[in-house]
């Protein structure tokens, strides 16, 4: 069978509202033309992110009616911790609210003002952490990932030399620990092979540096590796992901993406000494060390969320899905990110719109022009996300999941071949206020006209 159908069936619907063009005008002024501004209900087909968005399965909910809401030493945390125990050789298991609570536990830690932070790619709350804490985060990605169309299986692979190159140059003792984000979100939704992360582990290993993980996709990350890396098709996903687990001193997960839940995420340290410093400050802001800031149906729902996701024909049919966006928008016309990623497609809005200058933000253009035309809310990851640190104008449009179907997915394209008829028409905006950290949750724009 050629089709990879949806490996569900659908018990519960949420309806979704039509909204007019001249509604969605309005709605657009109304936000100061950010997205992130509308109220969901105005918004049709929602891919401002896949970050929490996704739907849980009948036994996720199953758990939330199992939930133990003891203070310590919840049944519900002994599965979670089991389960992650089972699927990452982690001993020691912090849950956290989200994936960004992880990080600021873990950079007040080992951070501070002269510590440096490699990464193949810093997503944005990981860098505005390592920043806060006054470290600095470098970004060491591979050549063919600054080339938006360039072929590469393994595009989010870290640059290894230029690791070296990094260490040699301001010392190992200035590097707490060698970041890897399986998959590199900012840089696409690409994935990381085995290979690579062998290869870092070997740099670091040489400097006797600790490698951690940002391993929000691990389970997308490692079903690429089955797809892609020589070796690696006979083997279960499961294999796969304990491997790359089995790699690293220590993770930072938010479960809002690969727990397939709506909240919660996950730090993994494997040194005692330093999880014991972990543990009083997850104590200090989030909760204690059994429930971590969420309630025991939270983590109910992750523990059977981190086991649904590594199922195969779940896999299949998201990598699948994502990819058969990414095709339609290609042949449309749409320059997109190549390869496409795991969890999004990523649009060069500058290629699209090359009659508006990069200070007057194309992407952001690109943007209110889908929400315009189809009420669909994408992402601006461009000069706007990047406070103009980035070099390329994108638009992400990333795809929750289990929440759409294809008949959604096919509106969406119907919609982008329409904009991209009327592409000429998209207009720049000016920045009226430009907050310091994070800006492209909070900016305001006016049109340019
Ligand atoms: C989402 C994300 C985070 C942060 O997680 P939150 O749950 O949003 O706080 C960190 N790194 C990567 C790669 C992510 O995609």
């Amino acid at each position: 069978m050629k089709t990879i159908i949806e490996p569900f069936r659908i018990k519960v619907v949420e309806p979704l509202r039509m909204t007019t063009r001249e509604q969605r005008e309005r709605i657009l002024r109304e936000a100061a033309f950010n997205v992130f501004n509308i109220p969901a209900r105005d918004v049709l087909i929602d891919l401002l992110t896949d970050s929490g968005t996704g739907a849980m399965s009948s036994l996720q909910w199953a758990g939330i009616m199992q939930g133990d809401e003891s203070y310590a030493g919840a049944e519900s945390f002994y599965r979670f911790q089991e389960r992650l125990r089972e699927l990452t050789g982690f001993e020691h298991i912090l849950p956290t609210h989200q994936g960004r609570a992880s990080e600021r536990i873990l950079f007040e830690l080992v951070g501070g003002k002269g510590k440096v932070i490699p990464n193949n790619s810093h997503f944005d709350t990981t860098r505005a952490n390592v920043e806060h804490s006054a470290a600095e985060a470098v970004d060491l990605p591979i050549p063919e990932a600054r080339d938006p169309q360039a072929f590469h299986p393994f595009k989010g692979n870290m640059n290894v030399e230029a690791l070296v190159e990094l260490i040699e140059r301001v010392g190992a003792e200035c590097i707490p620990l060698c970041m890897v984000t399986v998959t590199d979100n900012t840089g696409g939704g690409q994935p990381v092979s085995l290979e690579n992360l062998r290869a870092v582990r070997a740099v670091c290993d040489r400097y006797g540096i600790p490698l951690y993980l940002d391993a929000c996709r691990f389970a997308e990350n490692a079903y690429f590796i089955k797809l892609r890396e020589p070796g690696q098709q006979g083997r279960a996903v499961r294999d796969i992901v304990r491997d790359m687990f089995d790699l690293a001193d220590g993770a930072t997960i938010s479960a809002k993406k690969d727990g397939l839940v709506n909240i919660g995420g996950v730090l993994l340290i494997r040194d005692p000494a330093l999880a014991q410093r972990a543990d009083a400050l997850l104590i200090l802001t989030e909760g204690f060390v059994t429930y971590g800031g969420l309630a025991g149906r939270d983590l109910e729902a992750m523990a059977q969320g981190f086991e649904e996701v590594v199922h195969e024909d779940y896999l299949a049919y998201r990598i699948r899905s994502t990819e058969y966006l990414g095709e339609k928008l290609r042949t449309i016309g749409y320059q997109i990110v190549e390869p496409p990623g795991g969890h999004a497609i990523y649009v060069d809005a500058a290629h699209l719109a090359p009659h508006i200058p990069r200070h007057q933000f194309p992407g952001q253009a690109l943007v209110c022009g889908l929400y315009r035309q189809g009420g669909i809310r994408a992402c601006e990851i461009g000069s706007v996300f990047h406070g103009g640190r980035g070099a390329t104008e994108l638009v992400r449009l990333a795809i929750p999941r289990r929440v759409y179907t294809q008949s959604h997915i096919d509106y969406v394209v119907e919609a982008s071949a329409a904009l991209f008829e009327c592409r000429h028409t998209l207009v720049g905006l000016r920045m009226t206020n430009d907050p310091p950290v994070l800006r492209h949750f909070t900016a305001r724009f006016a049109e340019v006209r």
